[in-house]
C-alpha cells in the first residue's frame, strides 16, 4: 500500500494551515459585520428586517462553514500526530495523494467515502 512520503505530508500539512488562517479570518471579518450591522439598530419597516436577517442567516451559514471545516483540520493534525493520518478510517486502506489534494482533511479513500454517502443518503430519504 502507497503511504506517504514525508514531504508530501508536509505539503499537506502546509495546505491545512493555509486554509485554517484563511477561515479564521474569514470568521473575524463576517463577525465584524455582523457587530456593525447589529449596531446600525433595528430597522424601520419590515423589508429591512427581513433583508437584516437573510444577511445574518448567510453569515451565519459562512461561520458554521468556517467552523465545520476548521473542526476537520483539527482532526486531520490529530490524526497526523498519531500517525493515522492518510488511512481510511473504516477499510484501513491508504487514501490516495491526489484525492488528499483536493481534500487535504479527508478520513476514507473515495470508495467507503462513496459507501458513506449512500448510506447518508439512504438515511436521509426513507422511503416506506
Ligand atoms: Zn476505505
Amino acid at each position: 500500500m502507497a503511504t506517504l512520503t514525508q514531504a508530501q505530508i508536509r505539503h499537506l500539512s502546509n495546505l491545512m494551515d493555509e486554509r485554517y488562517a484563511r477561515e479564521r479570518s474569514e470568521i473575524a471579518i463576517v463577525t465584524q459585520r455582523v457587530r456593525e450591522q447589529l449596531d446600525e439598530g433595528v430597522p424601520a419597516d419590515w423589508t429591512d428586517a427581513a433583508l437584516v436577517e437573510s444577511a445574518l442567516a448567510s453569515d451565519n451559514a459562512v461561520i458554521n462553514q468556517d467552523t465545520a471545516d476548521m473542526r476537520d483540520i483539527r482532526a486531520a493534525r490529530e490524526r497526523l500526530s498519531a500517525g493515522t493520518y492518510g488511512i481510511c478510517t473504516d477499510c484501513g486502506e491508504a487514501i490516495a495523494y491526489q484525492r488528499l489534494l483536493a481534500y487535504p482533511t479527508a478520513k476514507r479513500c473515495i470508495h467507503c467515502q462513496h459507501l458513506h454517502e449512500q448510506g447518508r443518503a439512504v438515511r436521509g430519504f426513507p422511503r416506506t
